[in-house]
């Protein structure tokens, strides 16, 4: 037997028990629009349950699950485990080698709707806790598992409704999303930007009688690159713009008098001002205005969501780089994450050090044939096994 808990909890880790798990959870099907993690939410209360903890099911006005659940004492550092329950959906079935809920296992990989975003993140973690607990490792602190709904969909169901009722009150936390065991210290926000130009209708026949608004907007996208800023994150690199979703005109035999885009404007931490992120959409319609003054164009942010980061040497992130250089003997990189997680509401609304930090890789979720390595889901288990045994106080 290994007599430092670090060692012992992940000795403890059962490698058949994680993706036993990770394949129930991935049969527990619950894709995002749909309402639907209440079979999720059970197979995760089940093993809580067998961890002698008390969990409870916390639903926001929608009725959605949340499972929050805690073991360890409460004379040590308090950490919080954030994963979601929740997945996209599959979309359509043929274009899966295999079935999406099933859980099947080809060449070493666990392919599933969920298998790396993030129900095996959320089996490792969850095998990680029972690991500790059957090696004996006594916390002196807490550790409190934030299984939420609707991560997909905002959030709005899920670790919004825990950050309302009050439960953001740990002292660090992992959100468990897939980062390849990297330590991800930061993520982006995003600007949702409904721009519109409007022309002036006239018959299709005689165009020089109105003013086109598609090919308004059609000079306005062919630039819409030059909003964002140079500016470089040293882990999130450059924001980003995507014109994501186009309307426009009435008829095949009309000039347009209005064209609508959805642009999704990715923005970095640092980017904390709405009206600054959308100065330059208005200077480039000003621009183009001096050239053609019937280009009339305006912009609104129909959604904001601000980036987050966390400093590199907090006690969370360095136990984290411990753990995961004892089980891989190499310290892994900070990096920043993409997409945007929940890791926003802990960091940014609560002020809690907070580490994305998961098996698995970001670049296969959200894909037909998404898989996880079934040897990541155990590394990601007994990293995990270590963090909590090592920042808990053991
Ligand atoms: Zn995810």
């Amino acid at each position: 037997m290994p007599t430092d808990p670090a060692d012992a909890a992940a000795a403890a880790v059962d490698a058949d028990e994680v993706l036993a798990l990770a394949q129930a959870l991935i049969q527990a099907r619950s894709e995002n629009p749909g309402a639907t993690e209440d079979a999720a939410a059970e197979v995760a209360t089940g093993v809580l349950l067998g961890l002698g903890a008390a969990p409870s099911t916390i639903r926001g006005e929608a009725g959605r699950p949340s499972v929050v659940a805690t073991i360890g004492g409460d004379h040590g550092p308090s950490l919080a485990w954030n994963g979601h329950l929740d997945t996209v959906p599959a979309g359509s079935p043929d274009t899966w080698s295999v079935d999406p809920f099933e859980g099947a296992v080809v060449d070493g990989r666990l392919i599933g709707r969920g298998a790396c975003d993030m129900k095996g993140p959320v089996a490792a973690a969850l095998v990680a806790a029972a690991a500790v607990v059957h090696a004996g490792v006594e916390l002196a602190g807490s550790l409190t598992f934030h299984l939420v709904a609707d991560e997909e969909l905002a959030g709005t169901h899920g670790t919004q409704v825990l950050r309302d009722r009050g439960l953001l009150t740990q002292g660090a936390a992992i959100v468990g999303e897939p980062s390849n065991l990297e330590v991800a210290l930061a993520e982006r926000g995003g600007a949702w930007v409904t721009a519109t130009t409007y022309g002036a209708a006239a018959h299709g026949s005689q165009p020089d009688r109105g003013v086109n608004a598609i090919t308004a907007m059609a000079r306005f996208l062919l630039r819409v690159h030059e909003v964002v800023p140079e500016t470089v994150h040293p882990l999130c690199g450059r924001a980003t713009v995507n014109a994501a979703l186009i309307s426009g005109g009435s008829a095949p035999n009309m000039v347009p008098d209005r064209c609508v885009v959805d642009i999704d404007r990715r923005t970095i931490p640092g980017e904390t001002d709405p009206e600054k992120v959308l100065a330059p959409f208005l200077a480039l319609a000003d621009e183009i205005r001096a050239d053609d003054p019937s280009f009339d164009l305006r912009t609104e942010i129909r959604e904001w969501i601000l980036a987050a980061e966390s400093p590199a040497d907090t006690p969370i992130a360095e136990a984290i780089r411990a753990a995961a250089a004892a089980e891989t003997g190499a310290v892994p990189p900070d990096v920043g994450f993409t997409g945007i997680t929940d890791a926003r509401f802990y960091l940014n609304d609560a002020a809690i050090p907070t580490v994305i930090f998961g098996p698995g890789d970001l670049s296969v979720a959200h894909t037909a044939d998404e898989w996880i390595g079934v040897d990541d889901l155990v590394a990601g288990a007994r990293t995990y096994a270590r963090i909590f045994a090592s920042f808990l106080g053991a």
